[in-house]
């Protein structure tokens, strides 16, 4: 299986909302294994005759945002090297932090495609908000409200191209 999508991002941005509606009414696998890798969910999905697998990172229970940010680097990098496409996953409501940055700078290093989404852009208000994160300088920036399933289409049709 070479078609593996892996969303990142900071806690609370939607990246297990997006997981779930992906891999709707499929059986996630949820991998037992130690450590960091322990907090990534594998899951299955298809879009038009393209299959998929999904991977969840993340799944912090620390609290401190110094925990956060050496966890966050390490899925990244191992998300990285495990996915051939990868969602990098952030909020218009809240635009962009310090982690945020930090997991571009990470992102813009890798050789992999990069879809920069834009989550909870729930409403067309919401959608004026989204060119803040052209600023990554990771090109295209695809809004999405993972909790409505709007935008999961275009995004999809975008990154099944690589597959
Ligand atoms: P994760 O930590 O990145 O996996 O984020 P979660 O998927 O757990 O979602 C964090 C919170 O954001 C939850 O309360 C979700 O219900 C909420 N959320 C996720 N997607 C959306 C969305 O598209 N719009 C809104 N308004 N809230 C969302
Ligand atoms: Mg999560």
């Amino acid at each position: 299986m070479s078609n593996i999508i892996a969303i990142v991002g900071r806690p609370n941005v939607g990246k297990s909302t997006l997981f779930n509606r992906l891999t709707e009414s499929r059986k996630a696998i949820v991998d037992d294994m130690s450590g960091v890798t322990r907090d990534r969910h594998y899951g299955v999905g298809e879009w038009i005759d393209k299959h998929f697998t999904v991977i969840d990172t993340g799944g912090y229970v620390a609290n401190s945002e110094d925990v956060y940010e050496a966890a966050i680097r390490e899925q990244v990098m191992i998300a990285i090297e495990e996915a051939s496409v990868l969602i990098f996953m952030v909020d218009v409501t809240t635009g962009i932090t310090d982690l945020d940055d930090d997991i571009a700078q990470v992102l813009r290093r890798s050789n992999k495609p990069v879809y920069v989404t834009a989550n909870k852009v729930d409403n067309t208000a919401l959608y004026n908000e989204i060119h803040t994160f052209y600023g990554f300088g990771l090109g295209e920036v695809y809004p999405l409200s993972s909790m409505t399933g709007s935008g999961t289409g275009e995004l999809l049709d975008e990154i099944v191209k690589n597959f």
